[in-house]
């Protein structure tokens, strides 16, 4: 049990030649990879989610893309201590067990701590995949040196992490962290959640995507259609970007949309939270100031004074791989915890 005893890097005091297994288990992707315990990706395997298939094909596809990750990675395979495995959805971290997620239809109440700590012969934890991303920007990518952040993904949702004194809050049913489904708009587009007007309603990529393809359905001339290959149906928040960065008058009209209500929801968060960080991540946040700079803008107008004098802004350091390095961040905090 010594090797257990040395995990805090910021200390500096980080055991060799001791690894994780990081599991980012997605609706179309299973990213497996050997993280090392400075957070250094040693190797990596994908395998696609055949969320079509059932079951059985969706957790031979996990196995598979462990097995891949573990075989390339060149390392004892007794020096892999645990598993961590991020998701979305709803889960109990300390039972292990996925009640439900968006991603993976048909599981429910899936003890996926226990199969994989069988299929390893280690301990295995799971955590939401916006919880997981907060934790590897804490202990290794922008979040470092901070104890209070939340860390928001814009991409085809909106989703997150709660960073409270340096612990992953994750509520008292394991669902803290779903900020993209606050309500902005109480009688606004109809939510997968069920709800109308989540905020991943009007700040995800999806919601950028819908606007445009209505407003050129409306007859709105714009060089997004050439960015969608002249199909209306192809419109991308990737399209409307583009087109914004050659100075398309809706595209910036749509982006400044997007901005609005990305700040709205950050001074919700900044008025709640208190945070000395928001950090942002996820595919649409790599369009970069052009949203960023406006959204940050809104949340200072409407955030109370005091709390947005003393919060700051960073984009994620993790980027595609915080669902893997975060998984492993926690699955080694859990062992320590553990001891
Ligand atoms: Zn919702």
């Amino acid at each position: 049990l010594f090797h257990f005893q040395n995990l805090e890097p910021e200390r500096g005091l980080v055991q060799k030649n001791r690894y994780i297994l990081g599991v980012d288990l997605g609706g179309t992707k299973i990213l497996s990879a050997v993280v090392d315990y400075e957070g250094t990706i040693i190797s990596q395997h994908e395998e696609k989610t055949p969320a079509s298939e059932g079951f059985g094909p969706m957790v031979q596809s996990l196995f598979d893309s462990m097995a891949g990750a573990l075989d390339s990675a060149g390392i004892p395979p007794d020096s892999v201590d645990a598993a961590g495995v991020a998701a979305a959805g709803a889960s109990d971290p300390e039972r292990g067990i996925l009640f439900t997620s968006p991603n993976l239809p048909g599981w429910k109440d899936v003890p996926l701590g226990e199969m994989i700590a069988e299929r390893l012969g280690k301990k295995a934890f799971i955590i939401n995949d916006g919880g997981a991303a907060a934790i590897g920007e804490y202990y290794f990518g922008n979040g470092r040196g901070f104890r209070n952040f939340i860390y928001v993904t814009i991409s085809t949702g909106v989703g997150g992490g709660i960073i409270i004194d340096g612990v992953n809050y994750t509520g008292t049913a394991g669902v803290a962290g779903e900020i993209g489904h606050m309500t902005i708009d109480d009688d606004g587009p109809l939510c997968n959640c069920g709800n109308r007007g989540c905020w991943e309603m009007f700040a995800s990529g999806t919601a950028l995507a819908r606007e445009a393809r209505k407003r050129i359905l409306e007859g709105m001339a714009s060089s997004i259609l050439r960015h969608s290959g002249n199909d209306v149906g192809r419109v991308s928040a990737r399209s409307v970007v583009a087109a914004a960065r050659e100075g398309d008058a809706l595209a910036l009209e749509l982006i400044g949309w997007s901005a609005h209500y990305l700040g709205v929801g950050f001074a919700n968060l900044i008025n709640i939270f208190n945070p000395e960080l928001i950090i942002t991540g996820g595919g649409l946040s790599n369009a970069g100031d052009i949203l960023l700079q406006p959204a940050y803008e809104i949340a200072g107008r409407r955030a109370f004074k005091r709390a947005f004098s003393t919060v700051s802004f960073r984009r994620a350091g993790l980027g595609k791989n915080s669902g893997v390095v975060g998984a492993a961040a926690f699955a080694r905090e859990q062992l320590k915890k553990k001891m």
